[in-house]
């Protein structure tokens, strides 16, 4: 059987943004497989449970046939060596993205040399979503759409009001 081409683009995704949909619209047609790896850090605090922000990617990522979802706690490449994945892929938004995004490619290059990282521009439409912007412009109760997904709209609403704005 060929070599199924598999990409890994890893994160926090707390919540997914437009931003990263956008990456995912462009890169995940280049795969026979794109996995959205949500990290399960136990050192971050999240404003979203892991089981939440998966469930909120799969809805953003639902007519996306070859877009898997998985959670992780450890390391990434050792999470691409399970799966047998080709590729990281890591999205820039600007020069402040980049000593973060180059030190870490640099890591995981060193700790396996087999998977290569790839790092994708940003659309300029979404270069200035974050979502700890988004959790921001939420808790100040501001325009979320155009930002996320409608369905992180409403969880976001949902969870603010539920945690007395304490976001
Ligand atoms: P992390 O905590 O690993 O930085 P994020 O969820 O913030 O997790 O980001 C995951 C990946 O998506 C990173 O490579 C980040 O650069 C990229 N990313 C974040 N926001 C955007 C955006 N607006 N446009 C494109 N890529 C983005």
């Amino acid at each position: 059987m060929p070599h199924k081409m598999r990409a890994v683009y890893p994160g926090s995704f707390d919540p997914i943004t437009l931003g990263h949909l956008d990456i995912i619209t462009r890169l995940s047609p280049m795969y026979d497989e794109f996995i959205v790896l949500i990290a399960n850090s136990p050192e971050k605090s999240y404003l979203f449970s892991a089981q939440e922000r998966v469930e909120l990617v799969k809805k953003s990522v639902k007519n996306f046939k070859n877009v898997k979802v998985d959670i992780f706690d450890g390391l990434t490449v050792d999470y691409a060596k399970s799966k047998k994945a080709d590729v990281i892929i890591r999205g820039l938004r600007a020069v402040s993205d980049f000593e973060y995004e180059f030190a870490m490619a640099n890591m995981n290059k060193t700790l396996n040399p087999e998977v290569e990282t790839l790092i994708v521009f940003t659309h300029p439409e979404y270069s200035h979503i974050a979502s700890r912007m988004v959790k921001e412009v939420a808790f100040y109760n501001g325009e979320l759409k155009g930002l996320v997904p409608q369905v992180v709209v409403e969880a976001l609403k949902n969870r603010i009001i539920k945690k007395g704005k304490k976001a």
